[in-house]
This record gives C-alpha cells, sequence and structure tokens, in this order.
C-alpha cells in the first residue's frame, strides 16, 4: 500500500488538492494531476504544465519605488497544454464525464515505485452505454522531454462508435490570486501561440513569451493499434485531433508530447522536438513504462526510508520524496522551485529552501544531482557580484532571496532581498557538500569561489565594533521579525561562511597554488583579506541573554512583547493572512524556526543548557506557520532529548500535502517540507551529523514504530542503518570506514554489520 497513493474522491476540493498531489514531473518537465476529459463548470480547477526555468520576466508593480528594488521579476510560465482528450460515444456524441451518468467504479492511483500515474473509471453514460475507461500518465526521466498519456477504452455493454478527440492548446493563462502573497497576483497571460500547425505528421504548437524572448514547442504523435481514422484541425492556437474507431474490443490511444525550449534546445527547439519523436517512434509505452520503473527503482535503491510499523508515516515519506526526486533540476539552467513543478504558488522561484531542506536529502541519497544544483548556484555568482554592487556593497556576492535565472524577484524586501543569510545558506550547502562527498576538486574549483565571495558579502555587510564584528539590518529566517541588528542565525552562519573561506583559503594555497593564482586574480582578491575573514570570524557577535540564558534571535528581539497567542482566534491563522507586517514586527512572534535552526546547523561551539533553554522558548513563540518549521522543531526535539516531541513534529511534517494541513496544496506541493521529512529521521532521529571530524550518528527510536532503515551515501561509500527497539545495526558497501555512533568509534568493514544496542536518551542533550 505504501508505494501506491490512491484516492476515490470525486469531490471538488479533493480534486483540485489532488492536481498538485498527482503531478507528475522528471525535473525539466512537470503535469499537474488534471483530468484530461475536463471538470464540471463549478469546479475549480488549476489546469498547468511547467517547464523548470521557462520564464517570462515581467515588471513589478511598486506604488514607491525606491532605489534597488528590482524593477523586473521572473515568473514561471505555465505552458501548451497537452492534457484535454474527450471521448464521445455514438452518433449523438455523447461525452464522458465522471460527472454525469453513473460512476460504477473510480479510482485513480500514483505509483510511487514505479513512476507513473493512472485512473481507472467503469462508467455507465446517462443514455446507458457502459464502458471502462482506463488513463495512464507517464513524464519520463529518461526522456525528459517527454509526456506521455495512454488511454484505454474497453466496452462491457456499449459497442459501436467512439471519437477520442485530442487537443494540443496554446491558448493557456497563468494562475492569479489578489488575495494571497504566496501565489503571484496579476499577469495571467505570459504565453503567446507563434505557430499551430501539423509538422511532418505530427500535432505542434509554438509559443513564445514576450519579454524574456523564450519560445517553447510542444510537437504531439498518436499511436494506435486498433484501425482509426485521424483527423486534424488546425485552430488559431491549437491543434485538434480527432480518431475514430468502432468500438467492438478494447482500443488503445497513446498521446505523446514532446516539450521543447529554446533554453535548452536553442533555436533548434522545434528540429529537437521532431528528432525525438522520430527516435521514440520504435518504442511501446510499455517499454516506456520498463523502462521508467527501473529509473525509479534506482532511485528508491539509495533513498527509501521504510518504517516498521507505521503504514501512513511511510506512506507521506515515500510520497515526499518521490516529488522531490521530481522536482530537482538536473541541468546547469534549473534548480529546485518552492512548490516544484507542481504548481505555481511562489511563481516557479528557487529560494534557500533548496540549499537547507532539500539538498541535503541529494548530497546524502544521490549526491550527482546536489553536485548539479550547486553548479546551477555557482553559475549565478555573476548575477550575484552585481547585485552585491546594486545594493551598495564594494565586493562579494549577494544571492537573490528568489529567483529563477539570476535575478533578484523579491518586491517586499523586509521579507525578502534583506533575508542575506541566503548567501551564507549557499556556502554551508557547498561545504555539506564537500564534507560529505570528499570531492577535493568541486571544493578547490567551485565551493571555494563561492565561500570567498561571499565571505568579501559579510566583511563589507558587518562592521568591528569594540572586541565584536557586528552585522545590521538584515532578515533571518523568521519572517515574523524584519531587518534587526544581529540576527543570530545569520551572524553564526556568516561567521561559518568566513571560518571556511580561511580554510578554503589556506587548502589552496598549500595544495594548488597555481590554482589559488588564478581564482586570485580572477576576482581580484587581496593578500590581506583572509586575514581579515578569521578576525571577523573569530569576533563574530552572537547575541546571548543572560536572564534567559538562550541566544537571543537578535537585538531587539527580547525587548518586544510577547504576542497575544490566547486571545488569537484559530481562524487568524497564519497570522500573515490577517496582520499588516508592522503588527508582526512589533511582538516576540516566530513564523518558524530561527535561531534553533541555527543551533542544528552549527551545533558545535553552542553549550547543551543554551541550545535547550532556547529550543523551549522559541517553541512558544513559534506559530509554525512557514512549512519550513516543524521538521526543525523535529530534529532539535530529537537532540534534546524529548523524543515524543520530535515525533509529534514530525508527523505535521511526513503527510502535510498528503492531508493538506496548510489549506494551500493546492498551489503545489511544499518541497522543503517534503525534504524535511528525510532530515527529520536522519539528522532527528538517527541523529546524523557530518563533520570535519567524520560521520557521526546518535540513533534512537520513536515508541510509534518498532524500527526504521535508511540508507547513505558517504564519501564514495553506500552505509545502511538499521535502528530496532533494541538493536541498531550498520553496514557498509565499499573501502573499510570509521564512524561514531553515540559518540564511539566503530570501523566498518564491507559484509560485517556492526551491532550495537539502542539507546534511548530521556531530556539529554545528545552530543
Ligand atoms: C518562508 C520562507 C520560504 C518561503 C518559500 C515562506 O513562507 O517563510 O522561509 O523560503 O516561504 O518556501
Amino acid at each position: 500500500m505504501s508505494w501506491t497513493i490512491s484516492s476515490k474522491s470525486l469531490a471538488a476540493e479533493s480534486l483540485l488538492l489532488e492536481e498538485s498531489i498527482y503531478s507528475l514531473a522528471n525535473g525539466y518537465l512537470g503535469v499537474r494531476g488534471n483530468f484530461e476529459e475536463g471538470y464540471q463548470q463549478s469546479y475549480d480547477s488549476i489546469r498547468g504544465t511547467y517547464i523548470n526555468a521557462f520564464y517570462e520576466q515581467v515588471e513589478i508593480p511598486y506604488g514607491e519605488k525606491l532605489f534597488g528594488f528590482p524593477s523586473t521579476q521572473q515568473k514561471i510560465v505555465n505552458m501548451i497544454d497537452s492534457q484535454t482528450i474527450e471521448i464521445l460515444f455514438g452518433e449523438d456524441e455523447e461525452r464522458f464525464s465522471v460527472f454525469d451518468g453513473e460512476v460504477l467504479s473510480y479510482e485513480r492511483k500514483l505509483h510511487l515505485d514505479k513512476g507513473y500515474s493512472e485512473r481507472i473509471i467503469h462508467w455507465k453514460s446517462p443514455k446507458g452505454r457502459e464502458v471502462k475507461i482506463h488513463f495512464t500518465r507517464l513524464v519520463s526521466f529518461e526522456n525528459r522531454e517527454l509526456f506521455s498519456i495512454n488511454l484505454k477504452v474497453e466496452p462491457i455493454t456499449y459497442f459501436g462508435q467512439v471519437k477520442i478527440v485530442s487537443v494540443v492548446d496554446g491558448n493557456v493563462t497563468n494562475y492569479v490570486n489578489d488575495h494571497d502573497p504566496r501565489v503571484g497576483s496579476s499577469h495571467a497571460r505570459l504565453l503567446h501561440t507563434i505557430d499551430s500547425t501539423i509538422e511532418k505528421g505530427y500535432a505542434m504548437v509554438v509559443n513564445g513569451t514576450t519579454n524574456s524572448k523564450l519560445k517553447t514547442a510542444c510537437v504531439t504523435s498518436y499511436h494506435y493499434e486498433s484501425e482509426g481514422k485521424i483527423k486534424d484541425e488546425i485552430k488559431e492556437a491549437a491543434v485538434v485531433t480527432s480518431i475514430d474507431f468502432t468500438l467492438s474490443q478494447p482500443i488503445t490511444v497513446e498521446k505523446r508530447n514532446i516539450y521543447v525550449d529554446t533554453v535548452r534546445h536553442g533555436n533548434e527547439f522545434i528540429q529537437s522536438a521532431i528528432d525525438i519523436q522520430n527516435q521514440l517512434k520504435g518504442v511501446t509505452f510499455q517499454e516506456l513504462l520498463l523502462e521508467q520503473e527501473k529509473y525509479v527503482q534506482n532511485f528508491w535503491a539509495h533513498a527509501d526510508i521504510q518504517i516498521y510499523g507505521d503504514e501512513k508515516v511511510q506512506e507521506g515519506i515515500r510520497f515526499n520524496l518521490y516529488h522531490l526526486h521530481q522536482a530537482a533540476g538536473r541541468d546547469s539552467f534549473s534548480n529546485i522551485s518552492a512548490k516544484g513543478l507542481s504548481g505555481e504558488g511562489y511563481e516557479g522561484h528557487y529560494f534557500w529552501d533548496t540549499e537547507i531542506y532539500m539538498l541535503p536529502v541529494f548530497i546524502m541519497t544521490k549526491p550527482e544531482i546536489a553536485r548539479q544544483l550547486l553548479l546551477f548556484r555557482y553559475s549565478l555568482l555573476e548575477h550575484a557580484r552585481n547585485r552585491a554592487k546594486e545594493m551598495g556593497h564594494t565586493k562579494g556576492a549577494l544571492f537573490p532571496w528568489r529567483t529563477i535565472s539570476g535575478g533578484e524577484c523579491s518586491s517586499y524586501f523586509p521579507a525578502g532581498t534583506a533575508q542575506y543569510h541566503i548567501s551564507a545558506d549557499i556556502a554551508y550547502s557547498f561545504i555539506q557538500y564537500y564534507l560529505a562527498t570528499n570531492d577535493e576538486q568541486f571544493f578547490m574549483k567551485y565551493a571555494a569561489e563561492v565561500l570567498f565571495e561571499t565571505a568579501r558579502l559579510w566583511m563589507d555587510t558587518g562592521h568591528f565594533t569594540g572586541e565584536y564584528f557586528k552585522i545590521d539590518a538584515v532578515t533571518g529566517p523568521d519572517e515574523y521579525t524584519a531587518v534587526v541588528n544581529n540576527n543570530y542565525y545569520t551572524n553564526l552562519m556568516a561567521k561559518y561562511n568566513l571560518e571556511w573561506a580561511v580554510k578554503a583559503f589556506e587548502k589552496l594555497q598549500k595544495e594548488l597554488p597555481e590554482q589559488k593564482e588564478v581564482l586570485v586574480n580572477k576576482i581580484g582578491l587581496e593578500k590581506t583579506e583572509a586575514l581579515f575573514w578569521r578576525n571577523a570570524a573569530n569576533r563574530m557577535y552572537l547575541p546571548y541573554d543572560e536572564e534567559r540564558k538562550i541566544n537571543a534571535q537578535d537585538d531587539s528581539f527580547l525587548q518586544k512583547d510577547i504576542w497575544d497567542f490566547e486571545n488569537t482566534p484559530k481562524e487568524n491563522y497564519p497570522l500573515l493572512l490577517h496582520y499588516h507586517p508592522l503588527t508582526l514586527y512589533r511582538y516576540q512572534v516566530c513564523k518558524q524556526a530561527d535561531t534553533v535552526l541555527a543551533h542544528f546547523l552549527i551545533e558545535d561551539g553552542t553549550d547543551e543548557e543554551t541550545i535547550k533553554n532556547s529550543y523551549h522558548y522559541y517553541e512558544n513563540i513559534t506559530t509554525h506557520d512557514s512549512s519550513l518549521s516543524s521538521c526543525i522543531f523535529s530534529i532539535m526535539g530529537a537532540k534534546i532529548g524529548d523524543i515524543q516531541k520530535a515525533y509529534e513534529y514530525f508527523i505535521e511534517t511526513a503527510r502535510l500535502d498528503l492531508d493538506n494541513t496548510h489549506g494551500n496544496t493546492k498551489d503545489g506541493l511544499h518541497m522543503a517540507n517534503m525534504g524535511g521529512t528525510w532530515l527529520a529521521i536522519v539528522f532527528g532521529f538517527a541523529g546524523l551529523r557530518i563533520k570535519e571530524s567524520g560521520l557521526f550518528l546518535n540513533p534512537e527510536l520513536p515508541n510509534a514504530w518498532d524500527g526504521y532503515e535508511c540508507s547513505l551515501q558517504y564519501h564514495g561509500r553506500s552505509i545502511k542503518l538499521k535502528v530496532e527497539k533494541s538493536v541498531t545495526s550498520i553496514e557498509v558497501k565499499g573501502n573499510r570506514l570509521d564512524v561514531y555512533i553515540y559518540g564511539k568509534r566503530y570501523e566498518l568493514v564491507e559484509n560485517r554489520p556492526v551491532l550495537i544496542e539502542t539507546q534511548r536518551f530521556i531530556g539529554e542533550i545528545r552530543q
């Protein structure tokens, strides 16, 4: 069961959610789970197809536009729609719809182990025609441009004429909502149709954007075994193809859509689509399914987490991991947007979500995808250098808070550009990748430059004052507090960033002096800069409150009144939809983990008591209005030995989208949370930490489970960890390796699993 997500509901609200839940993607192309035949008029639907990083550039309307505010922003574009297939029965063309006639049985499924979705309907029309209809969909991992729909119509009592009417439609708009800041407003129409035609026997629609000047085409072919009569009709922005059959035995039609764009395929994009169609000509749909299954199985071999004794959680984890894998861009143009390719929420933008919440999953399971995602950030360095200049810095790189192709897309700077921590987060992820893979070459070639340029940003943003180095006027992760001095999270991450910039500098100097010279010349690095980095790191100010014995979120946070939680009605959450930002800024109230997150990412150097006290303090004032919060409270609950709390927070993350607990799954899936589920198990319950001194584990088991199992990639080896009530076992594939479990060193040798007694930490900080 846990490999298949299924639903039998035809209720309007669930169908809208299911458009996200049953979306299919491969990192390049994403298609929402819309019904081919459409819905009833009264039903809301967001019909969507997306290509990662295919965007339109639109103006940002401001009442008052101040210096340095971005004038334009990028938006993901709803692509040419190839989902529509109608089925008409008889001379009278009675139309198939699950909302008419009688649905004798209905089920839709998403096969997480095979990589496709299907809908199976046993239907009796209002005029009594009884048939079985089966749609199977695939967005191919092996052929990234391919989205295929296979339709099977089986006669039960009806034998006669059937017409399949299929559309490739260029007349598409984006979804807008003026009342929710998490969804785009205005600019619904981003694509115009350049051509709709039949080309070399294929139905083809070509669309383009006006400002970003990108083009895309959908080139479609039809494959069917039975005798069918095909007819194409070219409309202004669409190609409509009808195929007539006589239904005496089951008929199948495969609609094979190839999506190309000028971002990846250049000016020859149309020819590329035709070439791909031609290459796939001899391949059957069954073969495509098998190829997909093989690919997906390989993914699970590295990424699966097994939970013993909790089927619901198991389902949630696999669902989350599967979608995360679907969302990850795998080429140099793309990353992972906040909603993946499952919807238009946050306008397809890439945030720090990738580095802090999703990248660790790939680093530890599919490092080659992590590498690609890091290379994407590296490719934005020039943009980041320019943005730093625009923001008044003399040196360094400031990464955009939200972006698609590198430009800052945030119009509300207090909760956008001011989140300078994204630059440290990106630097952090390069370090984590290095620590987990030991990829020296990558570190020297790419990480070093990112570390140097981000270190320079901190030097230029902060200042020495008295014995400290301080950073003013930034916003930390918690968006209910903005533009503050000395945000603890930012300062701690900047410190780490600076320390590692020094390490990288010294390493290059010692091991690759020539390469160091090339880099020094490339970015004009001066001799003394690394000394300043070290000095600033050593003297970084980290706010601490003596009275409460906690790290203060920033200089002024603890002076404010605490938000009146008791008198805040339930329906006023999330607070951002009910209170002006200034109201929120005046109180101690957190949207999400901030200081607590800092204690997770960089635990060394902070004492146990501070970590524990801070956890309890911030827990009381955090609303978790952001889906990026609960997983961190789960991880740190485990860290401070409150396994029950860790479990309760974990449950919030595991089925957040499946159960729509944040109420906006219709706009797309919460990718950071999906990564967060994995983090909560591996970094939370299993207590994984990757440090310079090695790999550390502190496995613990929530009471509700009989056990769990996960796989990790580390320094070119594969590690299997299995935690059960009394015994924890750990095994390596590859060269021998030392790991630290419960603080003790163990030598792992292939084929010789190490067995250890599973420990319990009650109310203790785990080291
Ligand atoms: C969170 C941010 C996050 C963004 C995109 C916001 O609600 O506060 O931390 O980056 O969503 O997921």
